[in-house]
């Protein structure tokens, strides 16, 4: 085929153009519902194999992998808590033999216990902190050696606005996506010189099962401080990460990118 500049353009390129992530294995946690089932479909559509991790939600992840499977790509629904190091160890064996190395890692499981600082339980602190902070970071490390062996990889981790700006009643959860900030700069400087980059893309106020229960009054109030004037859709989020994992993202590592249509700046 040649271009319009007279550029002599093969089909193989067209294919690479269309799918880019062809040949690519990728793991997205927590990505049989919300933000995460978008991220896993956009990446099936730029052409990778997807694991779909879930925690409990397993006829949503069996759907998920169904219209993976019906892109004409390869997906494995999987069950396991991130925070549980042998299940994660259990899932990175599975994934593995069935799909093959994970070198896209998307860290995106994550959950809420909103309650103000005085009256958090233990338990409040600790369940967001396990999942949040310390699943990705088990996760993470169960893909470093493929990732590291094969010299290329991706790991892009699901932070939020609220790891920046605070927010009250989400202490803890603010606490785990500011301690991912600090990890993903660290993993940035630890695995450069392996071509494995590391960002962290922190969404805004998104419309999924977390901010279903916001009122009138609170969207009101987030949407004051919205220049876009509106909330966030999963598929607002979805292609910066397809993006990163593809090789227009071979030079950016080490960064959190806000996509929370102007909320936050710097
Ligand atoms: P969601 O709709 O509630 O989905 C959460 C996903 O995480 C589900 O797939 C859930 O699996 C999975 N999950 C929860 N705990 C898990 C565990 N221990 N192990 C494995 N998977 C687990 O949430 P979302 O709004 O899409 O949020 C996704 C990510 O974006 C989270 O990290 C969240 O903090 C972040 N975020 C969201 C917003 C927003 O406004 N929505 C804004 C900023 C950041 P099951 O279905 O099996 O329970």
């Amino acid at each position: 085929m040649v271009g319009a500049a007279g550029v002599c353009v093969t089909d193989d390129d067209v294919a690479q153009l269309a799918q880019p992530l062809v040949g690519r294995i990728a793991l997205v946690t927590g990505s049989s519902r919300g933000i995460g089932r978008e991220i896993a479909l956009e990446l099936a559509r730029g052409g990778a194999d997807i694991a779909v991790n879930y925690a409990r939600s397993e006829a949503a992840a069996a759907a998920v992998a169904a219209e993976i499977a019906a892109l004409g790509r390869r997906s494995l629904p999987i069950r396991a808590d991130v925070s549980d190091p042998e299940a994660v160890a259990a899932m990175l064996k599975a994934v593995g033999d069935e799909l093959g190395r994970p070198d896209i890692l998307v860290n995106n499981a994550g959950i809420t216990r909103d309650t103000l600082a005085m009256r958090m339980k233990d338990d409040d602190w600790s369940a967001v902190l396990a999942t949040n902070l310390t699943g990705a970071f088990l996760v993470t490390r169960a893909c470093l050696r493929g990732m590291i062996r094969g010299r290329w990889g991706r790991i892009i981790t699901i932070g939020s606005v609220i790891g920046t700006m605070g927010n009250p009643g989400q202490i803890n959860y603010a606490a785990a996506k500011a301690g991912l900030a600090g990890m993903t700069r660290s993993l940035a400087k630890e695995l450069g010189s392996r071509n494995v980059t590391v960002n962290l893309v922190a969404p805004g106020f998104i419309r999924t099962d977390i901010t279903a229960d916001l009122t009138q009054e609170q969207i009101d109030a987030v949407l004051s401080q919205v220049p876009l004037e509106r909330l966030g859709d999963p598929d607002d989020v979805a292609p910066l990460v397809a993006f990163l994992a593809g090789e227009g993202g071979r030079y950016i590592t080490g960064q959190v990118i806000h996509v929370d249509g102007g909320l936050v700046m710097s």
